[in-house]
């Protein structure tokens, strides 16, 4: 019964036609939604639109400049660091030839005493031959003497 009243005051109260706003953004960020016309705009919602449009534009073509710039910059980055990279690589090549030059040096260096060494080796071992020839000799020539001499140099008294 209640419900019933409700719905009929309802349906006598005049209709008021909220009157409804344009929407425009203050700064021309977002597209102005005209709400006089459907199918077109009313005056300043064609002006708005029409900025928003050229606004659009502009902030497009700032975007794609830092987009380009940034790409630039990031051409020279990787150009530096290719430089860098080379030079870098040119300079332990030549490191790594000197230190190949270093060692076969060394290697030559090692080879010319080994070499002295044995020719030294080979000189005692003729000349201890040698000495070894000459004391027997010496010995066979001279046998008192000999003994006498061996005598002395050990310490040992000896009475002829
Ligand atoms: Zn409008």
């Amino acid at each position: 019964m209640d419900r019933r009243k409700k719905t009929e005051e309802r349906k006598k109260m005049p209709r008021v036609k909220k009157a409804k706003d344009c929407y425009r953004s203050l700064d021309d960020s977002r597209r102005p939604k005209c709400r006089k016309f459907a199918a077109i705009m009313c005056g300043p919602c064609e002006q708005a639109d029409a900025r928003y449009v050229t606004r659009r534009a502009e902030i497009l073509l700032i975007r794609k400049e830092q987009n380009r710039q940034s790409a630039a910059r990031s051409r020279d980055n990787f150009a530096l660091k290719r430089d860098d990279v080379l030079a870098e690589d040119y300079a332990l090549r030549q490191e790594e030839y000197e230190c190949d030059m270093t060692l076969y040096n060394l290697e030559q260096e090692k080879r010319r005493l080994l070499s002295a060494i044995h020719s030294k080796c080979l000189e005692r071992d003729w000349r201890m031959e040698q000495v070894a020839t000459d004391i027997s000799g010496s010995i066979i020539k001279n046998p008192d003497e000999a003994i006498l001499y061996l005598c002395q140099a050990l310490g040992i008294v000896h009475e002829v």
